[in-house]
C-alpha cells in the first residue's frame, strides 16, 4: 500500500507508470525515505542498528571496580522464542571472561536507578541532561514509522 507510486501523483497501467490527473498527496523525498523504512523492516537480523539506552554507557562494573579494574556495562538486546525482545546490562569485563557478574534485565537495572536517584539531590544541570536524554530516546524509538499513516487519497 505505502508503495504505491500513486501517493507521488503517478498512475500504473499495463506495467508502465503515467502522470496522474490528481496532485501528488506526499513528496518523492517522503515516499522514497518510507520506501527505505519498509525496506530495512522487511530486512531480518538487523545486526547494524545502533542500540539506544538513556543509561548506555553510564554504568560501570562495581564488581570490577572492588578488582582494581574499570568496566563499562554495555547495553544490549536479544531477541527469544516469539521474538520477544530482551534488553539488558553485561559488564565488558566479562567479555574478557575477567568478571562473573551475570547479564542483568534492563528493568531491573532501571529501577534500582530510579531508587538511588530518589534517595540524593543531584545538581539541575545533570537532571536537565538526563531529561533531555530520556526525550531524544523516545523520540527516536517513536519516530520509526510503526505510526506512519499517509492522508487517505482524495478522489
Ligand atoms: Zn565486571
Amino acid at each position: 500500500m505505502l508503495r504505491d507510486p500513486y501517493y507521488l501523483g503517478l498512475v500504473r497501467y499495463n506495467g508502465e507508470t503515467f502522470e496522474g490527473r490528481h496532485e501528488a498527496l506526499i513528496s518523492r523525498e517522503l515516499f522514497e525515505r518510507v520506501q527505505e523504512v519498509l525496506d530495512q523492516r522487511s530486512r531480518r537480523g538487523q545486526r547494524d542498528r545502533v542500540l539506544t539506552h538513556f543509561l548506555k554507557g553510564m554504568l560501570f562494573c562495581d564488581r570490577c571496580r572492588q578488582a582494581g579494574r574499570t568496566s563499562r556495562l554495555i547495553y544490549t538486546e536479544a531477541t527469544g522464542r516469539g521474538s520477544l525482545r530482551y534488553q539488558y546490562f553485561l559488564c565488558r569485563g566479562r567479555q574478557d571472561k575477567l568478571c562473573d557478574l551475570p547479564h542483568l534485565a534492563a528493568w531491573q537495572v532501571e529501577d534500582v536507578i530510579e531508587r538511588h536517584i530518589s534517595t540524593i539531590q543531584l545538581p539541575e544541570s545533570f537532571l536537565s541532561r538526563l531529561r533531555a536524554f530520556v526525550t531524544e530516546t523516545s523520540m527516536t524509538n517513536s519516530a520509526q514509522c510503526d505510526s506512519f499513516t499517509p492522508a487517505s487519497p482524495r478522489r
